[in-house]
């Protein structure tokens, strides 16, 4: 008899699945299943509204520019930027109406939010963020360099 193989599937090695439950949360973000991670709670220092500017990447995606965060995708760590990573969507005529024609589109891409900074206004330079909490109980993000608020 030949030994059976035994299958053990390390967490890194198992299919990435969109909710997991684990400890009564639901978590996972595909961005943070490596190896070796423990802390498999999505979180991500951006917020929707905020204004950031893009770290790394090419000219192309807007490197060094500054956009508002339009959209957040916790479940692949990615958010969508205002003005930022432009790609093209070619739409097909659907042919419901006559002389429709296909046109060529240019919308934002989702990109890593960790490819982003906060962008401070007071002193015009990416930034940390340091969290601070208020008298009624509500967090707030402060800027490292300068004390300027990010929340209100
Ligand atoms: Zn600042």
């Amino acid at each position: 008899m030949k030994p059976q193989k035994s299958k053990r599937l390390t967490f890194a090695k198992a299919p990435i699945v969109q909710k997991v439950k684990r400890g009564g949360r639901t978590v996972v973000s595909q961005a943070l299943v490596k190896h070796g991670v423990s802390n498999l709670i999505p979180k991500m220092h951006i917020k929707r509204g905020d204004l950031v500017m893009l770290m790394s990447g090419s000219k192309q995606a807007g490197v060094k520019t500054t956009g508002k965060v339009t959209r957040c995708l916790p479940a692949c760590g990615k958010v969508v930027v205002e003005g930022l990573n432009f790609k093209t969507h070619f739409q097909k005529p659907r042919g419901l109406q006559q002389n429709e024609t296909g046109e060529v589109k240019k919308i934002e891409g989702a990109i890593f939010a960790s490819k982003l900074m906060l962008f401070c206004t007071a002193c015009k330079k990416p930034a940390r963020a340091k969290l601070e909490i208020n008298t009624k109980g509500k967090k707030i993000r402060r800027c490292k360099r300068c004390n300027e608020a990010f929340d209100s």
